[in-house]
């Protein structure tokens, strides 16, 4: 804009000056000639004058000399007298009263055609018109012989030759289209030369052409020539004393030649300086244009980085999705909006299940892709409207502003953990990773954003402890079990030093027999303020935050001491089962933990079972299956404990190296009213016996269920029938009666 208004401008600018100046030198050269052509006419003026004086005088002379003598001799008189003008250009005649030559100074010439072109008392002029030659046409100029009033006796002439009157055509001066007359005052042109050409008797207007002429000293006008058509300044004089009128005119094109020339090279000039002006604004436009465009780009890529780095702020960089900073604000909108349009909004807190466990087996990029596609699923699971958040590690939130009927929460719940517990391809590994839900509603459960996300917070917590892969809704109850929970967290990490664990151990009686063959160990917590706490309300937690392997190498070590400290007091040699979580089955120290707890005791590893669940062993199959060998390698016994709950196949139990099958006290528990699990617990019998594996039955509870699983030929039994878990000091003193009797039950 900028730079086309300035090229404008100097072209306004530029071609102002140039026609101004074109103007000027336009009616300066106007002005010039028209002053020329008056000076020139002056001169030309001058000169005529004095050659028709001439002319006069002689006629005037030869009249006075003939005074009565032979005509002929007065000629030659005067010529010998050399009181003649000069016979090249003149000739002197004298003629009777008819026009006959009587005496000349020339031999007679015809073929001139002659008409009067002026005449006045005194001088008479004409012209003698040779037409085939026009510069050859002559003027007579005559007066009578006698004075006015006498008798007619002849005339006397000066023949001339017209061209002699415009010789001084000086093409210089005049150019080429100027022009030299003479006009007659009968309206004839005498003679008239431009450039090189002669003419003469061409009709002319005289009045007018003096007409035009008036102003005297005034520079001349411009008119058209009428013999010729040509534009001259020009100007036309009577002389006083003679019909005669000189004409003097330059031609306009002629005269303004030099200045239109001159225009000329002026545009020349203007159009130059023009381009040159326009090429030099073009070039300074494109340069800033070039500049300006920069400028934007560097704006622009300022504004990019600022976009980032508040993206970057507000998201969460490996998922992309909002983080942690950004969810708040979005949940506090959200709560300003639903508090003022009176709605409700949904907050569900998820949390990973056994996430921790992938990340330290499978490796940090590992867990990275399972983070991004379990968000991935996360958003296609909801809607567009809801937000999906990611608060770190592997929490998520998702914000549910439309869903607000428990049952369709429960729905979009359902689905979420459905998408989630799909297969995962990692490391060219099939893998299954499920997540805890915790779901809190504004404003029922909390009119704040951090009340809401504690509580969604509880209830997820909730969901772990009922099994994980669940979806739970927040409750006051919930609140004060979390309360408790988070109080058990503080204390359970001091408990191991404090020494507040115990061991309780149950027995293992062979069906065969009826006679104690082993001891399970189960852990026990001695809460200062609590009370005697069960592993259900610990071991989930020490799971969560690793406490478990530290805690369970204590348990190893302390059963394995017990164990041939009973040896010691002479009991019969006893197997010890100690059970495993999956945190420390899957600890890379826990072989050397074992191994270091025999060595310590002295225990034969024989008598050592571990305890494992089928879903330990099927999260890493390879990887269980190398645990257990090395297990066996060393000689500590084997067993799947719970069997029947978790979703392995009977068949792939043959892939690991395996000594005992614990059938689920749930079964057992039903098996008299309950036809599925009596089918299940027989085929479980049937499967151990046929893999050649040692069937526990545990949960005994009545003589009916140790009836029933003797004709089902189950191996071993285990339940508070035959004894309640009890601390090793009880044991003690039950071991001693057991050992004196034949049969327990
Ligand atoms: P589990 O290994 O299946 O242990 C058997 C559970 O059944 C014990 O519960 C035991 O007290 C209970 N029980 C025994 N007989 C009966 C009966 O006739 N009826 C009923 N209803 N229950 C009976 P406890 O001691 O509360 O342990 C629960 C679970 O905690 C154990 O299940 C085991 O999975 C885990 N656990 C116990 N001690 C440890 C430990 O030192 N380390 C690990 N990782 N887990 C342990
Ligand atoms: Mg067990
Ligand atoms: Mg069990």
């Amino acid at each position: 804009m900028l730079f086309s208004g300035l090229a404008l401008l100097t072209l306004t600018a530029i071609w102002l000056v140039t026609l101004s100046l074109a103007e000027r030198e336009r009616s300066a050269a106007d002005r010039q000639a028209a002053m020329l052509a008056v000076d020139m006419a002056e001169t030309y003026e001058a000169q005529v004058v004095r050659a028709l004086r001439e002319i006069d005088t002689t006629l005037k002379l030869v009249r006075y000399s003939l005074d009565g003598r032979p005509p002929q001799d007065v000629l030659e008189e005067l010529r010998q007298q050399d009181m003649l003008p000069p016979a090249l250009l003149f000739e002197v005649r004298l003629s009777d009263a008819e026009g006959n030559v009587i005496a000349s100074t020339h031999e007679p010439s015809d073929g001139y055609d002659t008409s009067p072109v002026a005449g006045q008392e005194g001088l008479r002029v004409e012209l003698h018109r040779q037409v085939e030659s026009e510069q050859d046409s002559r003027l007579a100029f005559s007066r009578r012989l006698t004075e006015e009033g006498r008798h007619e006796s002849g005339w006397v002439s000066v023949l001339v030759n017209a061209a002699y009157f415009v010789s001084g055509y000086e093409s210089d001066a005049l150019g080429e289209q100027g022009v030299l007359a003479l006009a007659g005052s009968e309206g004839i042109l005498l003679v008239r030369r431009t450039g090189e050409n002669i003419h003469t008797g061409e009709q002319v207007d005289y009045i007018n052409l003096l007409e035009d002429n008036d102003a005297l000293g005034e520079p001349a006008r411009i008119s058209v020539s009428g013999w010729d058509g040509v534009r001259r300044y020009l100007v036309a004089r009577p002389l006083f004393e003679f019909p005669i009128a000189i004409v003097v005119g330059l031609s306009q094109a002629d005269e303004m030649a030099v200045a239109a020339a001159l225009r000329h090279t002026y545009y020349w000039r203007a159009l130059l300086v023009s381009f040159v002006s326009l090429a030099v604004l073009a070039l300074l436009g494109r340069l800033s244009w070039k500049l300006r465009k920069a400028q934007a780009k560097v704006l622009e890529e300022r504004l990019e980085h600022a976009r980032r780095a508040e993206y970057l702020a507000f998201h969460d960089n490996l998922t992309g999705l909002p983080n942690r900073a950004y969810f708040s604000r979005l949940l506090t909108k959200g709560m300003q909006h639903a508090r003022r349009y009176d709605k409700h909004l949904t907050l569900l807190f998820l949390d990973l299940d056994r996430f921790k466990a992938i990340n330290d087996s499978l490796g940090h990029d590992a867990g990275d892709e399972l983070l991004q596609e379990v968000s991935r699923r996360l958003g296609s699971a909801v809607r567009e409207s809801d937000t999906v958040a990611r608060l770190g590690g592997d929490e998520f939130v998702i914000l549910l502003p439309e869903v607000t009927h428990p049952s369709q929460i429960a729905q979009v719940a359902d689905k979420i953990l459905t998408a989630v517990s799909q297969p995962f391809t990692l490391v060219g590994q099939e893998f299954r990773i499920t997540v805890s839900i915790g779901i809190a509603r504004y404003p029922a459960d909390g009119e704040d954003e951090q009340t809401l996300m504690k509580h969604a917070d509880v209830a997820m917590y909730h969901a772990k402890e009922e099994g994980k892969n669940n979806a739970q809704f927040y409750s006051e109850q919930l609140k004060s079990d979390s309360l408790e929970r988070l109080a058990l967290e503080s204390s359970l990490r001091k408990a191991l030093e404090r020494q507040e664990f115990l061991l309780y151990y149950q027995s293992k009686l062979d069906m065969a027999t009826g006679r104690v063959i082993g001891m399970e160990a189960l852990l026990r917590w001695q809460h200062p303020e609590l009370g005697l706490v069960l592993p259900k309300q610990f071991i989930p937690l020490a799971e969560e935050n690793g406490l478990i392997v530290p805690i369970g190498r204590w348990v190893i070590y302390t059963a394995c001491r017990q164990n041939v400290a009973w040896q010691e007091t002479g009991f019969p040699a006893l197997g010890m089962a100690v059970n495993l979580s999956a945190r420390q089955f899957l600890d890379d120290g826990l072989l050397r933990d074992i191994k270091g707890a025999l060595q310590a005791t002295g225990m034969a590893p024989e008598l050592l079972e571990v305890e494992i669940t089928e879903s330990m062993m099927m999260q890493d199959m390879p990887k269980a299956v190398g645990v257990l060998q090395e297990l066996r390698e060393i000689g500590v016994r084997i067993a799947i404990d719970d069997f029947g709950t978790g979703y392995s196949s009977l068949s792939k139990l043959q892939a690991f190296p395996l000594d005992t099958i614990k059938i689920d006290g749930s079964f057992i528990h039903d098996l008299l009213d309950n036809a599925g699990d009596r089918n299940l617990t027989e085929a479980i019998i049937d499967l151990g016996k046929n893999l050649g594996l040692t069937v526990v039955a545990e949960g005994v509870e009545s003589a009916a269920h140790v009836e029933y699983l003797r004709r089902q030929a189950c191996d071993q039994i285990q339940g508070f029938y035959m004894h309640e878990p009890q601390p090793a000091e009880e044991v003690a003193l039950s071991l001693k009666k057991w050992f004196g009797s034949e049969s327990l039950y």
